[in-house]
Protein backbone atom coordinates (compact mmCIF):
# COMPACT_ATOMS: atom_id res chain seq x y z
CA UNK A 1 0.00 0.00 0.00
CA UNK A 2 1.63 3.25 -1.09
CA UNK A 3 1.49 5.95 2.02
CA UNK A 4 -0.74 8.97 2.03
CA UNK A 5 0.29 12.11 2.23
CA UNK A 6 1.12 14.03 5.73
CA UNK A 7 -0.53 17.64 5.83
CA UNK A 8 1.49 19.82 8.05
CA UNK A 9 0.78 23.24 10.02
CA UNK A 10 2.43 26.03 7.87
CA UNK A 11 3.16 28.98 10.31
CA UNK A 12 5.87 31.39 9.89
CA UNK A 13 6.91 29.68 6.41
CA UNK A 14 8.06 26.13 8.36
CA UNK A 15 6.11 22.88 8.64
CA UNK A 16 4.62 22.24 12.02
CA UNK A 17 3.64 18.79 12.96
CA UNK A 18 1.06 18.68 15.75
CA UNK A 19 0.76 16.37 18.96
CA UNK A 20 -2.39 14.35 17.16
CA UNK A 21 -3.71 13.74 13.59
CA UNK A 22 -6.31 12.36 11.89
CA UNK A 23 -6.93 10.91 8.33
CA UNK A 24 -8.75 12.84 5.67
CA UNK A 25 -10.91 10.47 3.74
CA UNK A 26 -11.87 10.63 -0.49
CA UNK A 27 -15.98 11.33 -0.36
CA UNK A 28 -15.68 9.63 -3.48
CA UNK A 29 -14.49 5.76 -2.08
CA UNK A 30 -13.48 6.08 1.76
CA UNK A 31 -10.21 5.48 1.16
CA UNK A 32 -7.94 7.45 3.07
CA UNK A 33 -6.07 9.68 0.80
CA UNK A 34 -4.03 12.25 3.43
CA UNK A 35 -2.69 12.24 7.08
CA UNK A 36 -3.55 15.58 8.73
CA UNK A 37 -1.45 16.62 11.78
CA UNK A 38 -3.69 18.36 14.31
CA UNK A 39 -3.09 21.75 15.56
CA UNK A 40 -2.91 21.93 19.61
CA UNK A 41 -3.31 25.58 21.43
CA UNK A 42 0.61 25.70 21.26
CA UNK A 43 0.75 25.51 17.23
CA UNK A 44 -2.08 28.26 17.63
CA UNK A 45 -0.35 30.12 19.76
CA UNK A 46 3.18 29.93 17.86
CA UNK A 47 0.92 30.86 14.67
CA UNK A 48 -0.81 33.77 16.52
CA UNK A 49 2.82 35.04 18.00
CA UNK A 50 4.34 34.79 14.38
CA UNK A 51 1.22 36.56 12.55
CA UNK A 52 1.54 39.51 15.18
CA UNK A 53 5.53 39.80 14.57
CA UNK A 54 4.95 40.00 11.26
CA UNK A 55 2.48 42.71 11.26
CA UNK A 56 5.05 44.71 13.57
CA UNK A 57 7.80 44.38 10.87
CA UNK A 58 8.04 45.26 7.49
CA UNK A 59 4.87 43.91 6.18
CA UNK A 60 3.22 46.18 8.49
CA UNK A 61 4.86 48.86 6.24
CA UNK A 62 4.25 48.27 2.84
CA UNK A 63 2.14 50.39 0.54
CA UNK A 64 -0.72 49.47 -1.32
CA UNK A 65 0.51 49.45 -4.42
CA UNK A 66 3.25 46.95 -3.36
CA UNK A 67 0.32 44.63 -1.72
CA UNK A 68 -1.62 44.81 -5.01
CA UNK A 69 1.46 43.73 -6.95
CA UNK A 70 1.67 40.63 -4.12
CA UNK A 71 -1.71 39.66 -4.88
CA UNK A 72 -1.45 39.88 -8.38
CA UNK A 73 1.35 37.48 -8.01
CA UNK A 74 0.11 35.20 -6.08
CA UNK A 75 -2.87 34.81 -8.98
CA UNK A 76 -0.27 34.47 -11.56
CA UNK A 77 1.41 31.53 -9.50
CA UNK A 78 -2.19 29.25 -8.92
CA UNK A 79 -2.51 29.67 -12.40
CA UNK A 80 0.79 28.19 -13.63
CA UNK A 81 0.42 25.39 -10.70
CA UNK A 82 -4.12 25.17 -11.70
CA UNK A 83 -4.28 21.59 -12.21
CA UNK A 84 -2.22 20.54 -8.56
CA UNK A 85 -4.86 22.73 -7.17
CA UNK A 86 -7.93 21.53 -9.55
CA UNK A 87 -6.29 17.80 -8.69
CA UNK A 88 -6.05 18.65 -5.19
CA UNK A 89 -9.48 20.64 -4.57
CA UNK A 90 -11.15 17.68 -6.57
CA UNK A 91 -9.72 15.19 -3.92
CA UNK A 92 -10.72 16.68 -1.11
CA UNK A 93 -14.26 17.23 -2.02
CA UNK A 94 -15.44 14.97 -5.01
CA UNK A 95 -16.35 17.53 -7.43
CA UNK A 96 -16.01 16.42 -10.98
CA UNK A 97 -12.82 18.29 -12.49
CA UNK A 98 -14.80 20.14 -15.12
CA UNK A 99 -16.45 22.00 -11.82
CA UNK A 100 -13.12 23.05 -9.92
CA UNK A 101 -11.82 23.83 -13.13
CA UNK A 102 -14.48 26.52 -14.26
CA UNK A 103 -15.50 27.86 -11.11
CA UNK A 104 -13.37 27.10 -7.73
CA UNK A 105 -9.31 27.35 -8.89
CA UNK A 106 -11.12 30.10 -11.60
CA UNK A 107 -12.47 31.84 -8.68
CA UNK A 108 -9.53 31.98 -6.61
CA UNK A 109 -7.65 33.38 -9.60
CA UNK A 110 -10.43 36.23 -9.82
CA UNK A 111 -10.57 36.92 -5.78
CA UNK A 112 -6.83 37.80 -6.02
CA UNK A 113 -7.05 40.16 -9.29
CA UNK A 114 -10.36 41.56 -8.04
CA UNK A 115 -9.14 42.65 -4.71
CA UNK A 116 -5.83 43.98 -6.11
CA UNK A 117 -8.00 46.36 -8.12
CA UNK A 118 -10.26 46.74 -5.82
CA UNK A 119 -7.47 48.00 -3.33
CA UNK A 120 -5.33 49.75 -5.67
CA UNK A 121 -8.60 52.47 -6.42
CA UNK A 122 -9.80 52.72 -2.83
CA UNK A 123 -8.02 56.02 -1.87
CA UNK A 124 -6.90 53.62 1.34
CA UNK A 125 -3.69 55.33 1.26
CA UNK A 126 -5.11 59.27 -0.09
CA UNK A 127 -6.26 62.10 2.96
CA UNK A 128 -9.70 62.87 3.47
CA UNK A 129 -10.34 66.60 4.68
CA UNK A 130 -13.80 68.17 6.33
CA UNK A 131 -14.86 70.90 8.20
CA UNK A 132 -16.24 71.06 11.95
CA UNK A 133 -18.69 73.52 13.65
CA UNK A 134 -17.36 76.33 12.64
CA UNK A 135 -14.00 75.91 13.36
CA UNK A 136 -11.57 75.09 10.91
CA UNK A 137 -9.96 72.08 11.32
CA UNK A 138 -8.38 69.03 9.01
CA UNK A 139 -9.30 65.76 9.67
CA UNK A 140 -7.77 62.55 7.71
CA UNK A 141 -8.39 58.81 7.95
CA UNK A 142 -5.56 56.72 8.36
CA UNK A 143 -6.31 53.55 7.29
CA UNK A 144 -4.62 50.45 9.30
CA UNK A 145 -5.04 47.03 8.92
CA UNK A 146 -6.78 45.55 11.22
CA UNK A 147 -4.24 43.11 12.59
CA UNK A 148 -4.10 39.55 13.18
CA UNK A 149 -7.02 38.38 11.88
CA UNK A 150 -8.46 34.58 12.07
CA UNK A 151 -10.14 33.12 9.01
CA UNK A 152 -12.34 29.87 9.25
CA UNK A 153 -13.99 28.52 6.55
CA UNK A 154 -15.97 25.26 5.33
CA UNK A 155 -15.32 22.24 3.24
CA UNK A 156 -17.88 23.10 0.53
CA UNK A 157 -15.52 25.85 -1.65
CA UNK A 158 -12.47 25.48 0.30
CA UNK A 159 -10.29 27.37 -2.26
CA UNK A 160 -12.79 29.86 -3.32
CA UNK A 161 -14.29 31.13 0.02
CA UNK A 162 -10.67 30.84 1.54
CA UNK A 163 -9.02 33.18 -0.94
CA UNK A 164 -12.30 35.42 -1.45
CA UNK A 165 -10.85 36.47 2.89
CA UNK A 166 -7.08 36.10 2.15
CA UNK A 167 -7.15 38.56 -0.60
CA UNK A 168 -8.70 41.42 0.57
CA UNK A 169 -7.28 40.91 3.98
CA UNK A 170 -3.68 40.73 2.58
CA UNK A 171 -4.39 43.69 0.35
CA UNK A 172 -5.50 45.92 3.89
CA UNK A 173 -2.06 44.56 5.06
CA UNK A 174 -3.20 42.49 7.63
CA UNK A 175 -1.46 38.60 8.82
CA UNK A 176 -4.02 35.53 9.04
CA UNK A 177 -4.06 32.26 10.80
CA UNK A 178 -6.36 30.46 8.41
CA UNK A 179 -7.87 27.34 9.82
CA UNK A 180 -9.36 25.19 6.66
CA UNK A 181 -12.07 22.62 6.98
CA UNK A 182 -10.81 19.83 8.62
CA UNK A 183 -12.46 17.98 6.02
CA UNK A 184 -10.51 19.82 3.16
CA UNK A 185 -7.25 20.99 4.48
CA UNK A 186 -5.15 20.55 1.15
CA UNK A 187 -5.72 23.65 -1.21
CA UNK A 188 -5.05 26.04 1.79
CA UNK A 189 -1.70 24.35 2.44
CA UNK A 190 -0.84 24.42 -1.26
CA UNK A 191 -1.77 28.47 -1.01
CA UNK A 192 0.98 29.14 1.70
CA UNK A 193 3.47 27.92 -1.25
CA UNK A 194 2.00 29.84 -3.40
CA UNK A 195 1.96 33.09 -1.15
CA UNK A 196 5.43 32.51 -0.31
CA UNK A 197 6.60 31.95 -3.75
CA UNK A 198 4.33 35.12 -4.51
CA UNK A 199 7.42 36.97 -2.13
CA UNK A 200 5.14 37.56 0.81
CA UNK A 201 7.44 37.88 4.13
CA UNK A 202 6.65 34.59 6.23
CA UNK A 203 4.21 34.81 9.47
CA UNK A 204 1.99 36.88 7.02
CA UNK A 205 0.12 33.57 6.26
CA UNK A 206 -0.26 30.86 8.13
CA UNK A 207 -2.73 27.74 8.09
CA UNK A 208 -3.64 25.23 11.49
CA UNK A 209 -5.33 22.31 10.88
CA UNK A 210 -8.03 20.89 13.03
CA UNK A 211 -11.24 20.30 13.74
CA UNK A 212 -13.77 23.62 15.82
CA UNK A 213 -14.73 22.85 19.18
CA UNK A 214 -11.88 22.23 21.49
CA UNK A 215 -9.76 21.63 18.80
CA UNK A 216 -7.80 24.10 16.50
CA UNK A 217 -10.68 25.90 15.16
CA UNK A 218 -11.57 26.79 18.97
CA UNK A 219 -7.77 27.35 20.33
CA UNK A 220 -7.71 30.28 17.39
CA UNK A 221 -11.10 31.97 18.49
CA UNK A 222 -10.43 32.00 21.67
CA UNK A 223 -7.11 33.05 21.49
CA UNK A 224 -6.51 37.24 23.11
CA UNK A 225 -4.07 37.44 20.11
CA UNK A 226 -6.39 37.84 17.47
CA UNK A 227 -7.77 41.17 16.29
CA UNK A 228 -10.96 39.44 14.29
CA UNK A 229 -12.43 36.79 13.04
CA UNK A 230 -13.58 36.12 9.21
CA UNK A 231 -16.14 32.89 9.31
CA UNK A 232 -17.79 31.28 6.82
CA UNK A 233 -19.64 28.25 8.19
CA UNK A 234 -23.11 26.85 9.87
CA UNK A 235 -24.63 29.88 11.42
CA UNK A 236 -25.14 28.06 14.78
CA UNK A 237 -20.91 27.68 14.71
CA UNK A 238 -21.24 31.12 13.92
CA UNK A 239 -23.03 31.86 17.62
CA UNK A 240 -20.71 30.14 18.94
CA UNK A 241 -17.83 31.98 17.48
CA UNK A 242 -19.82 35.52 18.60
CA UNK A 243 -19.70 34.16 22.03
CA UNK A 244 -15.92 32.95 22.29
CA UNK A 245 -14.88 36.34 20.93
CA UNK A 246 -17.49 38.51 23.30
CA UNK A 247 -15.24 39.03 26.20
CA UNK A 248 -12.26 40.67 24.30
CA UNK A 249 -15.33 42.38 22.23
CA UNK A 250 -13.60 41.45 18.52
CA UNK A 251 -15.17 42.34 15.18
CA UNK A 252 -16.55 39.29 12.94
CA UNK A 253 -17.29 38.84 9.87
CA UNK A 254 -19.85 35.89 9.65
CA UNK A 255 -21.12 34.46 5.66
CA UNK A 256 -23.60 31.84 6.95
CA UNK A 257 -26.50 29.44 6.32
CA UNK A 258 -29.18 29.65 4.45
CA UNK A 259 -32.44 28.70 3.17
CA UNK A 260 -33.07 30.42 -0.15
CA UNK A 261 -36.35 30.35 -2.16
CA UNK A 262 -36.64 31.04 -5.86
CA UNK A 263 -40.24 32.47 -7.04
CA UNK A 264 -41.61 31.53 -9.93
CA UNK A 265 -44.36 33.73 -11.78
CA UNK A 266 -46.77 32.17 -14.66
CA UNK A 267 -44.80 34.72 -17.11
CA UNK A 268 -41.52 33.58 -16.65
CA UNK A 269 -39.78 31.41 -19.98
CA UNK A 270 -40.20 28.08 -18.70
CA UNK A 271 -37.35 26.45 -20.27
CA UNK A 272 -34.75 29.36 -18.99
CA UNK A 273 -36.16 28.74 -15.76
CA UNK A 274 -36.06 24.93 -15.58
CA UNK A 275 -32.79 24.64 -16.10
CA UNK A 276 -31.43 27.68 -14.03
CA UNK A 277 -33.72 26.21 -11.06
CA UNK A 278 -31.85 22.63 -11.57
CA UNK A 279 -28.57 24.65 -12.01
CA UNK A 280 -29.47 26.22 -8.32
CA UNK A 281 -31.05 23.61 -6.68
CA UNK A 282 -28.21 20.91 -7.37
CA UNK A 283 -25.03 22.37 -8.44
CA UNK A 284 -22.08 21.05 -6.37
CA UNK A 285 -24.43 18.55 -5.15
CA UNK A 286 -26.46 21.41 -3.27
CA UNK A 287 -23.77 22.40 -1.17
CA UNK A 288 -23.39 25.77 -2.22
CA UNK A 289 -24.97 27.87 0.67
CA UNK A 290 -26.59 30.14 -2.01
CA UNK A 291 -28.17 27.05 -3.26
CA UNK A 292 -32.42 26.48 -3.68
CA UNK A 293 -34.29 24.24 -1.18
CA UNK A 294 -37.53 26.20 -1.31
CA UNK A 295 -39.47 26.68 -4.86
CA UNK A 296 -42.75 28.40 -4.54
CA UNK A 297 -44.15 28.20 -8.33
CA UNK A 298 -47.51 29.83 -9.27
CA UNK A 299 -50.12 27.43 -8.99
CA UNK A 300 -51.19 27.46 -12.99
CA UNK A 301 -47.33 26.69 -14.37
CA UNK A 302 -46.60 24.08 -10.99
CA UNK A 303 -47.14 20.52 -12.64
CA UNK A 304 -44.68 21.78 -15.60
CA UNK A 305 -42.05 23.02 -13.82
CA UNK A 306 -42.09 20.35 -11.16
CA UNK A 307 -42.08 17.76 -14.72
CA UNK A 308 -39.19 19.74 -16.08
CA UNK A 309 -36.93 20.21 -12.87
CA UNK A 310 -37.88 16.39 -12.29
CA UNK A 311 -36.34 16.05 -16.22
CA UNK A 312 -33.18 18.13 -15.11
CA UNK A 313 -32.29 16.04 -12.38
CA UNK A 314 -32.65 12.71 -13.72
CA UNK A 315 -29.92 13.56 -16.53
CA UNK A 316 -27.50 14.22 -13.79
CA UNK A 317 -24.52 11.84 -14.06
CA UNK A 318 -22.71 11.04 -10.97
CA UNK A 319 -19.33 9.47 -11.10
CA UNK A 320 -15.85 9.41 -10.95
CA UNK A 321 -14.27 13.59 -11.04
CA UNK A 322 -12.15 12.80 -13.97
CA UNK A 323 -14.93 10.67 -15.94
CA UNK A 324 -15.98 13.82 -18.65
CA UNK A 325 -19.56 12.19 -18.69
CA UNK A 326 -19.79 13.06 -14.74
CA UNK A 327 -22.13 16.45 -13.82
CA UNK A 328 -22.59 15.93 -9.75
CA UNK A 329 -19.97 14.30 -7.24
CA UNK A 330 -20.77 12.59 -3.48
CA UNK A 331 -21.51 14.80 -0.86
CA UNK A 332 -18.37 15.44 1.66
CA UNK A 333 -18.56 12.48 3.83
CA UNK A 334 -20.76 9.88 4.82
CA UNK A 335 -21.75 11.51 8.21
CA UNK A 336 -22.94 14.21 5.81
CA UNK A 337 -24.95 12.41 3.97
CA UNK A 338 -26.93 11.05 7.53
CA UNK A 339 -27.71 14.36 8.00
CA UNK A 340 -29.54 15.07 4.23
CA UNK A 341 -30.63 11.14 4.79
CA UNK A 342 -32.70 12.09 8.14
CA UNK A 343 -34.37 15.52 6.17
CA UNK A 344 -35.22 12.81 3.47
CA UNK A 345 -37.05 10.69 6.06
CA UNK A 346 -38.09 14.07 7.88
CA UNK A 347 -39.90 15.21 4.72
CA UNK A 348 -41.69 11.94 4.25
CA UNK A 349 -43.36 11.86 7.40
CA UNK A 350 -44.14 15.29 7.49
CA UNK A 351 -46.02 14.77 4.03
CA UNK A 352 -43.94 15.02 1.14
CA UNK A 353 -44.56 13.39 -2.50
CA UNK A 354 -41.25 12.41 -3.30
CA UNK A 355 -40.70 13.46 -7.08
CA UNK A 356 -37.31 12.40 -7.11
CA UNK A 357 -34.94 10.60 -5.47
CA UNK A 358 -34.93 10.36 -1.95
CA UNK A 359 -32.56 8.33 -1.12
CA UNK A 360 -28.68 6.53 -1.51
CA UNK A 361 -28.41 5.42 -5.74
CA UNK A 362 -26.44 2.51 -6.71
CA UNK A 363 -23.00 3.40 -7.80
CA UNK A 364 -21.41 0.06 -8.14
CA UNK A 365 -18.77 -1.38 -5.84
CA UNK A 366 -16.53 0.62 -6.95
CA UNK A 367 -17.68 3.89 -5.30
CA UNK A 368 -19.92 1.86 -2.94
CA UNK A 369 -17.71 3.66 0.24
CA UNK A 370 -18.50 7.24 -0.77
CA UNK A 371 -20.96 9.88 0.53
CA UNK A 372 -23.48 9.34 -3.01
CA UNK A 373 -26.45 10.47 -2.20
CA UNK A 374 -29.77 11.25 -5.12
CA UNK A 375 -30.78 14.40 -6.13
CA UNK A 376 -34.19 14.95 -4.51
CA UNK A 377 -37.37 16.92 -5.06
CA UNK A 378 -40.44 16.86 -2.70
CA UNK A 379 -44.20 18.30 -3.27
CA UNK A 380 -46.95 18.55 -0.86
CA UNK A 381 -45.32 19.71 1.95
CA UNK A 382 -46.86 22.45 4.27
CA UNK A 383 -44.76 25.51 4.33
CA UNK A 384 -44.11 25.74 7.94
CA UNK A 385 -42.70 22.18 8.64
CA UNK A 386 -38.87 21.55 9.43
CA UNK A 387 -37.68 20.47 5.82
CA UNK A 388 -38.78 23.48 4.54
CA UNK A 389 -37.34 25.83 6.78
CA UNK A 390 -34.17 24.13 8.21
CA UNK A 391 -30.93 24.54 6.19
CA UNK A 392 -30.48 20.43 4.64
CA UNK A 393 -27.24 21.91 2.72
CA UNK A 394 -27.95 18.72 -0.28
CA UNK A 395 -29.22 18.05 -3.79
CA UNK A 396 -33.07 19.01 -2.85
CA UNK A 397 -36.13 21.59 -3.17
CA UNK A 398 -39.51 21.64 -1.84
CA UNK A 399 -41.99 22.32 -4.54
CA UNK A 400 -44.59 24.80 -3.24
CA UNK A 401 -47.71 26.65 -4.93
CA UNK A 402 -48.99 29.94 -4.73
CA UNK A 403 -51.39 31.93 -6.01
CA UNK A 404 -50.40 35.76 -5.62
CA UNK A 405 -47.51 38.07 -5.37
CA UNK A 406 -48.06 38.72 -2.09
CA UNK A 407 -48.71 35.98 -1.28
CA UNK A 408 -45.03 34.58 -2.87
CA UNK A 409 -43.20 37.27 -0.72
CA UNK A 410 -44.63 36.28 2.25
CA UNK A 411 -43.71 32.82 1.76
CA UNK A 412 -40.27 33.57 0.74
CA UNK A 413 -39.75 35.94 3.47
CA UNK A 414 -40.82 33.67 6.06
CA UNK A 415 -37.46 32.39 7.20
CA UNK A 416 -34.92 32.66 10.30
CA UNK A 417 -32.43 33.07 7.01
CA UNK A 418 -32.08 35.79 4.90
CA UNK A 419 -28.64 34.92 2.26
CA UNK A 420 -30.16 34.73 -1.36
CA UNK A 421 -33.29 34.85 -3.51
CA UNK A 422 -34.11 34.39 -7.21
CA UNK A 423 -37.19 35.80 -9.04
CA UNK A 424 -38.02 34.07 -12.41
CA UNK A 425 -40.13 36.38 -14.24
CA UNK A 426 -40.50 38.52 -18.40
CA UNK A 427 -42.33 41.20 -16.10
CA UNK A 428 -39.90 43.90 -15.92
CA UNK A 429 -41.63 45.66 -13.39
CA UNK A 430 -41.91 42.69 -11.26
CA UNK A 431 -38.78 41.78 -11.21
CA UNK A 432 -37.31 44.67 -9.68
CA UNK A 433 -40.39 44.95 -7.45
CA UNK A 434 -40.14 41.28 -5.92
CA UNK A 435 -36.58 41.02 -6.09
CA UNK A 436 -36.39 44.55 -3.87
CA UNK A 437 -38.60 43.18 -1.30
CA UNK A 438 -37.11 39.91 -0.61
CA UNK A 439 -35.68 40.01 2.84
CA UNK A 440 -32.01 38.67 2.10
CA UNK A 441 -28.72 39.88 0.97
CA UNK A 442 -28.45 38.78 -2.81
CA UNK A 443 -31.95 38.65 -4.71
CA UNK A 444 -31.13 37.32 -8.36
CA UNK A 445 -33.46 38.05 -11.45
CA UNK A 446 -33.71 35.05 -14.12
CA UNK A 447 -30.44 33.72 -13.49
CA UNK A 448 -28.61 32.59 -10.02
CA UNK A 449 -24.93 32.33 -8.35
CA UNK A 450 -24.10 35.29 -11.06
CA UNK A 451 -21.51 36.76 -9.49
CA UNK A 452 -19.75 40.54 -9.96
CA UNK A 453 -16.41 40.61 -6.83
CA UNK A 454 -17.18 44.13 -6.09
CA UNK A 455 -21.07 43.84 -5.58
CA UNK A 456 -22.00 42.99 -1.83
CA UNK A 457 -21.99 39.29 -0.46
CA UNK A 458 -23.64 38.40 2.66
CA UNK A 459 -26.99 37.80 4.64
CA UNK A 460 -29.47 39.02 7.39
CA UNK A 461 -31.01 37.28 10.05
CA UNK A 462 -29.14 33.74 10.60
CA UNK A 463 -27.41 33.91 7.15
CA UNK A 464 -24.88 36.41 9.16
CA UNK A 465 -23.13 39.71 9.77
CA UNK A 466 -21.80 42.30 7.45
CA UNK A 467 -20.95 41.75 3.60
CA UNK A 468 -18.05 40.63 1.60
CA UNK A 469 -16.89 41.90 -1.34
CA UNK A 470 -14.88 45.02 -2.88
CA UNK A 471 -14.92 48.06 -1.13
CA UNK A 472 -17.64 46.42 1.71
CA UNK A 473 -14.32 43.72 2.47
CA UNK A 474 -11.70 46.53 2.35
CA UNK A 475 -14.08 47.93 5.40
CA UNK A 476 -13.87 45.27 7.53
CA UNK A 477 -9.75 44.42 7.19
CA UNK A 478 -8.97 48.15 7.98
CA UNK A 479 -9.70 49.92 11.18
CA UNK A 480 -9.50 54.13 10.35
CA UNK A 481 -7.35 56.21 13.04
CA UNK A 482 -8.82 59.51 12.45
CA UNK A 483 -6.26 62.81 12.88
CA UNK A 484 -7.83 66.20 13.62
CA UNK A 485 -5.39 68.95 13.53
CA UNK A 486 -7.28 72.42 14.61
CA UNK A 487 -5.97 75.35 11.76
P1 LIG B 1 -19.19 24.42 10.06
O1 LIG B 1 -19.74 25.61 10.76
O2 LIG B 1 -19.43 23.08 10.66
O3 LIG B 1 -17.59 24.53 9.94
C1 LIG B 1 -16.98 25.64 9.31
C2 LIG B 1 -15.59 25.83 9.91
O4 LIG B 1 -15.71 26.19 11.28
C3 LIG B 1 -14.72 24.58 9.86
O5 LIG B 1 -13.40 24.95 9.58
C4 LIG B 1 -14.85 24.05 11.29
O6 LIG B 1 -13.76 23.26 11.70
C5 LIG B 1 -14.91 25.34 12.07
N1 LIG B 1 -15.55 25.23 13.39
C6 LIG B 1 -16.56 24.42 13.76
N2 LIG B 1 -16.87 24.63 15.06
C7 LIG B 1 -16.04 25.61 15.52
C8 LIG B 1 -15.86 26.26 16.77
N3 LIG B 1 -16.61 25.95 17.84
N4 LIG B 1 -14.91 27.21 16.88
C9 LIG B 1 -14.16 27.56 15.81
N5 LIG B 1 -14.26 26.96 14.60
C10 LIG B 1 -15.20 26.00 14.45
O7 LIG B 1 -19.70 24.51 8.56
P2 LIG B 1 -19.47 23.43 7.39
O8 LIG B 1 -20.31 22.25 7.69
O9 LIG B 1 -18.01 23.26 7.17
O10 LIG B 1 -20.06 24.23 6.13
C11 LIG B 1 -21.38 24.21 5.75
C12 LIG B 1 -22.11 25.44 6.24
O11 LIG B 1 -21.46 26.61 5.77
C13 LIG B 1 -23.53 25.53 5.73
O12 LIG B 1 -24.37 25.97 6.77
C14 LIG B 1 -23.45 26.60 4.64
O13 LIG B 1 -24.65 27.28 4.37
C15 LIG B 1 -22.42 27.52 5.23
N6 LIG B 1 -21.80 28.33 4.17
C16 LIG B 1 -22.11 29.66 4.09
C17 LIG B 1 -21.58 30.45 3.07
C18 LIG B 1 -21.91 31.92 2.95
O14 LIG B 1 -21.19 32.62 2.24
N7 LIG B 1 -22.95 32.42 3.58
C19 LIG B 1 -20.72 29.87 2.13
C20 LIG B 1 -20.43 28.51 2.24
C21 LIG B 1 -20.97 27.75 3.28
Amino acid sequence: MTPVPEILNFVGGARLEGRSSFTNVSPIDGTSIATVHEAGPEVVDTAVSVARGALEGPWGRTTVTERARLLRRVADRIEERFEEFVAAESADTGKPLSLVRSLDVTRAVANFRSFADTVSASGLDSFLTEMADGRRALNYAVPKPLGVVAVIVPWNLPLLLLTWKVAPALACGNTLVVKPSEETPTTATLLAEVIAEAGVPNGVYNVVHGHGPDSAGEHLTTHPGIDGVTFTGESSTGSTIMRAVAPRVRPVSFELGGKNAAVVFADANITDTVEGLANSVFTNTGQVCLCTERVYVERSIFDEVAAGLVEQGRRLRMGRPDDAETTMGPLISTGHRDKVLSYYALAEKEGAEVLLGGGIPDVGEDLAGGAWIEPTLWSGLEHGGRAVTEEVFGPVAALIPFDTEEEAVRLANDSDYGLAAAVWTQNLERAHRVAQRMRVGMAWVNTWFLRDLRSPFGGTGLSGVGREGGSHSLRFYTEPTNVCVRL
